[in-house]
């Protein structure tokens, strides 16, 4: 599998607290790696370095070859990493196929998107991404109607409209039903079909469903890494995480 995404020696830092003190992450194309970890691990902070949403303090971030350490995030986001908040943010107001034409790439603004006819591309674009996230049904709905999963889902769907190579997501399935975070589940492993995926779970029968391969973090570093017998079976990881 060719590495995609190449992290080495990454260090964050708060006003002096070292958040992350020298990650390391290799992510292959179209793999879904998993990161797991106490709170206050620093897998938030990983995802935001990524982006450039926090500065990196020294390591590199390589994504398909290229430095793209502290790089602005619009141009990390173009060049194809995309990022779910955990917070939803989407346009409640407007429906489902709306939201996602507003994300979709070379869209220019609110109501030119709106407004401007959809070519056949952009329309069967969106419908691709509408059956991805399990939504097809739910096209003309707005999302103020939606329960939260179904919103967080447009969020991933936003997210797929823009084409990226990697997608990142901070714990997805929060404050889903069992049924949502099952479907969520589902929709992440499909989307490791064209996409490389990197998730934040606590959640560990979703880690069972989803992983490939699971990080896990402690204290601004990588305490283990393997299947997710390999690191359930780890006692370092067992003391620090699992075992609470
Ligand atoms: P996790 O996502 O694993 O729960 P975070 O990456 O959010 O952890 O946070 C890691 C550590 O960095 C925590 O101690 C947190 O308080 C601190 N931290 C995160 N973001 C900031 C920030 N913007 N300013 C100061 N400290 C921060
Ligand atoms: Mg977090």
């Amino acid at each position: 599998m060719a590495t995609i995404l190449s992290i080495k020696d990454l260090q964050v830092e708060f006003s002096g607290f070292k958040a992350l003190k020298g990650v390391n992450l290799e992510v292959g194309d179209r793999e879904i790696v998993t990161i797991i970890g106490p709170n206050g691990a620093g897998k938030s902070t990983l995802l935001d370095a990524i982006v450039s949403k926090s500065a990196v303090a020294s390591g590199t971030i390589e994504y398909q070859g290229k430095d793209i350490t502290n790089r602005f995030p619009s141009e990390i986001a173009r060049m194809g990493i995309g990022r779910k908040f955990q917070n939803p943010n989407v346009y409640n107001e407007l429906t489902v196929f709306e939201n996602l034409l507003l994300a979709l790439k070379g869209s220019h603004g609110i109501l030119a998107s709106i407004t401007s006819k959809l070519t056949t591309m952009k329309r069967h674009k969106i419908t691709s991404v509408l059956e991805r996230i399990g939504l097809t049904e739910y096209a003309e709905t707005p999302v103020s109607s939606l329960s939260h999963g179904q919103k967080q889902w447009v969020e991933i769907g936003m997210v797929l409209a823009q084409d990226p190579s990697v997608v990142l997501l901070d714990e997805p399935t929060a404050g889903m039903t069992p049924e949502e975070t099952y479907a969520t589940g589902e929709i992440i492993k499909l989307m490791s079909e064209f996409h490389a995926v990197v998730v934040i779970e606590h959640d560990m029968e979703f880690v069972k469903q989803i992983a490939q391969r699971v990080v896990v973090l402690h204290q601004g570093q990588t305490l283990a890494e393997g299947s997710v017998q390999e690191v359930q079976n780890n006692p370092k990881v067992v003391e620090v995480y699992l075992g609470r």
